[in-house]
């Protein structure tokens, strides 16, 4: 049970497409409590902000923790972020151009609220939590519903000029290839993501495809989980196994591009798709990077899958209000 007199107590928030996560912590970022939302983005900015807020308060109460023990609220955004004036510039999973997420949310909360693209946070989660040879120089892919990323330069986020660096789901890898959501096309999170996979099922299945996902879900697949997938996998649908197959294959090229442009020691994998698919996926993305990287620039580099699976998100979220509480005192 949480200490009532203390108020060293952080909401590390993680805004999916799908989902909103978040993770009541500790001082030490030990998490005490979760909870879990839809996030509607069809509803509007409006609500989906109102759900973040009633997500925190909720986890908070659960903790048996007030609101006013909260030194601070990280959260970790889709999209393009101005992490300094706390506005999301453009998040297109959520349909938001321009929205004051951080002076709406503080209002709401009564306290401070940082935010960073979920790239870049769920890599902080990483690297604080789980990666503890700490390398200096560290990617991170994070595969769901999008896909994020985070660059980690001699042990601090690198996030550019902007704030927007770390897009690594924007990069196109097949010129010509299917849209993308933010108006480009051939992006990874076009071709790999969760929703790219998914879509390539449905879209197959429609067209008269067999597959053992009809026999578990029915005919619409309308609760398509990556956990699915893998089901279906270890019973033997070469069809599902050829979608996952190819979306590692993807995965594994743009390893080879990043490895290419930062020689980083450490490229982490992680989000639901890894958590769900890892043992189907990594080592055809290992043994992809090795085809396309050029030689010489991935020898030692290691390739390895998160375990934080959703948990790195809140992680990193926690960091942010952490560090952003620690600044101001
Ligand atoms: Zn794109």
């Amino acid at each position: 049970m949480a200490d009532a007199a203390k108020g060293d107590f952080y909401a590390g928030v993680d805004l999916g497409g799908t989902k909103i996560l978040t993770g009541v912590f500790d001082e030490k970022l030990v998490c005490l409590g979760r909870n879990k939302m839809s996030t509607k983005p069809e509803r509007g900015a409006a609500e989906v902000i109102d759900r973040i807020a009633r997500c925190v308060r909720d986890a908070v109460d659960e903790c048996d923790l007030d609101m006013k023990q909260l030194r601070g609220v990280g959260i970790g955004a889709p999209g393009a972020i101005d992490a300094h004036s706390g506005r999301v510039i453009f998040a297109p999973n959520l349909a938001w151009r321009d929205i004051a997420l951080k002076k709406i949310l503080e209002k709401e909360l009564g306290c401070p609220v940082s935010i960073e693209n979920d790239g870049n946070s769920a890599m902080l989660g990483v690297y604080e939590t789980e990666l503890q040879a700490k390398p200096k120089h560290a990617i991170g892919i994070f595969i769901g519903t999008g896909i994020g990323g985070g660059i980690i330069i001699d042990g601090k986020i690198y996030s550019g000029f902007k704030g927007t660096a770390g897009e690594f789901g924007h990069m196109v890898i097949e010129v010509g290839g299917p849209k993308c959501n933010c108006g480009s096309r051939g992006c990874f999170e076009a071709l790999a993501s969760r929703t790219a996979i998914f879509r390539q099922i449905q879209t197959a299945v429609k067209d008269g495809q067999k597959t053992l996902l009809t026999e578990i879900l029915g005919p619409d697949l309308n609760d398509l989980r990556s956990g699915d997938l893998r089901k279906a996998i270890r019973k033997g649908d070469s069809f599902v196994e050829k979608v996952i197959e190819e979306a590692a294959e993807y995965t594994g090229i743009a390893v080879a591009n990043l490895i290419n442009i930062f020689n980083p020691q450490t490229v982490v994998l992680g989000g639901g798709v890894i958590d769900a698919l890892g043992d189907e996926m990594m080592a055809i993305i290992v043994e992809t990077a090795e085809d396309y990287a050029m030689s010489g620039t991935i020898e030692g580099v290691e390739i390895v899958a998160s375990k934080k699976g959703d948990d790195a998100g809140i992680n990193g979220a926690a960091v942010l209000a952490r560090r952003a509480a620690k600044e101001k005192s």
